[in-house]
């Protein structure tokens, strides 16, 4: 057997031959005749040829990459706030893959809720036609826990989807075309969503988007003025994630409401991001007691399922039922195991009072973090609740930082519109002892990159 394996040595490392810098092979390559034939032959080495493909590999084969440079964790599973890699490594979530998990990974309460949905029912018709109770007590529960005067809610599977939604609504209910948007918001990669994103260099490559959109500069009241009566809706995150988790002035939502309310056109709050505690209230409409006219929920709101939604009044989400019935329509939104997944999530969230707890400990993180600042790059921090940010000095600096706590096992996030923000956005039960230990772990990459 030693010399057939000496005998096939050089195949094996052709196999093993790297086309960059990554470990793949061709995957055409094993199944070669000649390679059948060797198999056939060494049946020992049978399986060596035939397991070079690693996951690792063929996730950079067959899964398409959105960047060149993905994180590239190989997860094995995921706890509370921990994920734990295949060689048993852990990694301490700092972004909750991304704002997701509010109450930790695979926490027990969904686990158990998907668990026993699955074992009823899984998907049974399209959206709207069946009555399936996790969808109604889910819709039921939201109506109780956002403002009043909040009560129907479309459930969507993800949320730019709701946000197409929501668009779309406004358009039917004002029987108007424009809408108004900010620069640097984000809101999606579906057409309609980026259409309303804020930022040219994502828009750009895909144009012509919807032709009607105007885009006004963030937190400045002088420009509120441009929306009049010729706009159906202005879309708006309350607290901008993407854009470089930026917080408005006290006075801004509240004029950005009146003046909605002004010119009769609607006024969405995307808290996709926002939602479900993450900065220290249930939804950061509360930090302004502004009531937007549609409210547009996804990402921790499925628990970990994927799940969106949009909310708003009865009057208003009636247009989708009529003029045509089926105006808007979706198989999977609102399906029953992610929704039940949702409603454990949400009880959870509120019996607990996980914002309260996210304020505490965003307060005591933020105050960490200021006396990091000055050092290795790193200005300040801001933010409200668990949703903060990291501003440095130069692309190169924060990038430095990213790798240096990732390679001491702590996952940060970057933002898609600020080269120099790092967003933080751990799972709302993070415990003292984590923020310590992921404080601990910045500080050295600082000194290190000083
Ligand atoms: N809106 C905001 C504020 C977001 O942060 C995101 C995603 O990051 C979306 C919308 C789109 O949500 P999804 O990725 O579920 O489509």
């Amino acid at each position: 057997m030693g010399s057939e394996i000496a005998a096939l040595e050089p195949f094996v490392l052709s196999l093993s031959k790297h086309e960059d810098s990554r470990p793949y092979i061709k995957p055409e390559f094993c199944y070669a005749p000649s390679t059948v034939i060797l198999i056939a032959e060494v049946p020992s080495l049978t399986y060596s040829c035939l397991c070079m493909t690693t996951v690792r590999d063929d996730f950079f084969r067959f899964v398409c990459q959105t960047s060149p440079e993905p994180m590239g964790i190989e997860v094995d599973h995921a706890h509370g706030c921990v994920v734990v890699d295949k060689t048993g490594k852990e990694y301490l979530d700092f972004l909750s893959g991304i704002g997701v998990a509010s109450l930790g990974h695979a926490h027990p309460v969904v686990v158990q809720a998907v668990k026993a949905q699955a074992e009823r029912y899984l998907h049974t018709m399209v959206y709207g036609e069946y009555i399936q109770e996790p969808q109604v007590h889910l819709a039921r529960r939201l109506a109780e826990v956002t403002p009043d005067p909040f009560s129907v809610t479309y459930f969507t599977n993800s949320g730019t989807e709701a946000i197409e939604g929501a668009l779309k609504t406004a358009r039917k209910y004002t029987g108007r075309s424009r809408f108004v948007s900010f620069l640097d918001s984000f809101h999606g990669d579906t057409f309609g969503s980026l259409s309303v994103g804020g930022n040219s260099l994502y828009r750009t490559p895909f144009e012509p988007l919807l032709p009607t959109v105007t885009f006004l500069p963030f937190n400045d009241l002088e420009a509120l003025t441009q929306i009049d009566e010729t706009v159906a809706a202005v879309i708006i995150e309350p607290i901008q994630g993407e854009g470089g988790v930026r917080v408005p002035d006290p006075e801004f939502l509240p004029a950005l409401r009146r003046r909605c309310h002004e010119v009769g056109a609607l006024l969405i709050f995307d808290e996709v991001i926002t939602g479900f505690g993450r900065t220290g209230k249930l939804f950061a409409c509360e930090h302004w007691n502004v009531t937007p006219d549609i409210l547009v929920l996804a990402k921790a709101l499925g628990g970990g399922m994927p799940l969106g939604a949009f909310i708003s009044t009865p009057e208003i989400m009636t247009i989708l039922s009529t003029s045509p019935p089926l105006a808007h329509v979706t198989t999977f939104g609102g399906h029953p195991v992610c929704c039940a997944a949702g409603l454990a999530s949400l009880n959870f969230m509120v019996e607990t009072n996980l914002p309260q707890r996210a304020h505490e400990k965003g307060a005591e993180l933020l105050a960490r973090l200021q006396e990091l600042a000055g050092s290795g790059g790193f200005i300040a921090a801001r933010g409200r609740g668990l949703l903060i940010g990291m501003d440095f000095t130069t692309p190169e600096a924060t990038k430095q930082f990213v790798q240096s706590c990732f390679a001491s096992r702590l996952i940060l996030g970057w933002t898609l519109h600020r080269d120099t923000v790092i967003r933080l956005a751990p799972p709302l039960i993070i415990s003292s002892a984590e923020i310590d230990r992921a404080v601990t772990i910045m500080y050295q990459a600082l000194r290190h990159n000083s």
